[in-house]
């Protein structure tokens, strides 16, 4: 069986391979955060525009401050003013943070370390040569790349594009990601459910995970344990860039999900990993389109979700595959598991300077609302049965 690193690059390899060309569109600039950039954004000028001061103070030539000197204030500059004198030997110019370095002067004092007395200025520390100053272009110099084609837009990146003007981007379209459960007694969730039926809540979950990876979710409903059903949804879902299904992939008589499959012409890459929960995880390709066939126990549903499904979506979305953000953490309670999976445990990491995780109290893979107190996966290797507090453990974060 294929460990989930091996499953993982399986669905990265296939993915890419499937060349879907994502298209384009041109989006404003404030309504661009978490998309996708599907051009290089360049430099319009240097970065920054011109010497700039970077504390309040006095520019001065540094060869004329040493502590003692006394140099005669000739004018001010604030932020925005165009310099029009230069420094002198003898003479310094008072100036603001962000202000432009006058002609003549190669360094800042900053106020702090400076006396003043009418026009004369009296320092009290010597001045290296480009002190205080940001150099023209030392941040970036024009023509140069600032985003490269691929990036997913945060707030940082957002800037970096508003800096250099560009107020319209090009954008890769969000793709289009079908959401479909399956099982005869899964109602919706603002239904009132029979006694022995249950709500569906792994629409839900699915649904927020494709929105808080930039993707556009589309809820095909509930699927029928039946042949024809799941035939007429399925079909329906393929329209879409991606299909999700959950449930009707384990061994069960009504578990019908592949067979389904199977008759509409799928590419099984795989329909198990050594993992747990999630075991029986289906990732085929059909009539061209990624299919996830996630168990619809619903912890398996978001843990497969986050494993397989993600990377998927970014390289549909026309970014890389961001690796699994693992780090590491201190264990604090003994914890007992089978060998030959790699567990996936709801936990809760503490992010202090040596991070700290603790498995939470669950009844396994339906268990929601353990999942829903967790903030993170803890990974058990799966030659590891026991494992003590103190020791070192894999943690797999989680965002939204
Ligand atoms: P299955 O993978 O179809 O065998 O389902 C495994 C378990 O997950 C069963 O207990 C189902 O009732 C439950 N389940 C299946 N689909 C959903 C869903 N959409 N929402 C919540 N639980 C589900
Ligand atoms: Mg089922």
């Amino acid at each position: 069986m294929l460990s989930y690193n091996e499953a993982r690059d399986l669905v990265i390899t296939r993915v890419t391979s499937l060349a879907l060309g994502p298209h384009t569109e041109s989006a404003a600039l404030l309504h661009s955060l978490g998309r996708v950039l599907a051009q290089h954004i360049l430099a319009d000028r240097d970065y920054p525009p011109f010497d700039r001061s970077i504390r309040d103070g006095y520019a001065v030539r540094s060869a004329d401050a040493h502590p003692g000197a006394t140099l005669r204030c000739i004018a001010e500059l604030k932020a925005g003013d165009t310099p029009t004198s230069s420094v002198q030997p003898g003479t310094c110019i008072q100036i603001m943070t962000g202000a432009a370095l006058p002609s003549g002067a190669d360094a800042v004092i900053m106020i702090e370390h400076t006396h003043r007395d009418g026009d004369t200025v009296t320092f009290n520390r010597t001045a290296s040569p480009g002190q205080h100053v940001v150099a023209r272009g030392s941040e970036q110099s024009a023509g140069k790349l600032v985003l490269s084609k691929s990036t997913r837009l945060g707030f940082a990146q957002l800037a970096s594009a508003a800096q250099v003007g560009a107020a319209n981007l090009s954008l890769y379209r969000k793709p289009r990601v079908a959401i479909l459960s399956t099982g005869d007694e899964v109602v919706d969730f603002a239904a009132v459910p029979g006694p022995f039926q249950i709500r569906n809540s792994n629409s839900v979950s699915l649904s927020g995970q494709v929105t808080s990876l930039g993707a556009e979710p589309i809820t095909l409903g509930n699927a029928r344990d039946t042949r024809d059903d799941l035939h007429a949804k399925i079909s329906t879902g393929l329209r879409s860039d991606a299909l999700i299904l959950s449930g009707g992939v384990s061994a069960g008589k009504y578990d019908l999900v592949e067979p389904v499959l199977r008759e509409l012409g799928a590419e099984f890459l795989f329909d198990a990993v050594a993992i747990r929960p999630g075991k029986p995880v289906v990732f085929a390709v059909c009539q061209g389109k990624p299919v996830f066939g996630l168990p619809g126990n619903p912890v398996s549903t978001m843990v497969t979700f986050d494993l397989f499904v993600r990377p998927a979506i970014e390289i549909l979305s026309g970014a890389l595959a961001t690796p699994l953000p693992l780090f590491e953490a201190v264990l604090t309670q003994r914890l007992s598991e089978k060998t030959g999976l790699t567990h996936f445990l709801p936990a809760l990491a503490e992010y202090g300077q040596s991070p700290r995780v603790t498995p939470l109290a669950w009844q396994g893979s339906g268990d929601v609302v353990a999942m829903s107190r967790a903030n993170c996966l803890l990974v058990v290797p799966p030659d590891r049965e026991n494992i003590d507090p103190g020791e070192r453990v894999q943690v797999l974060p989680r965002g939204l």
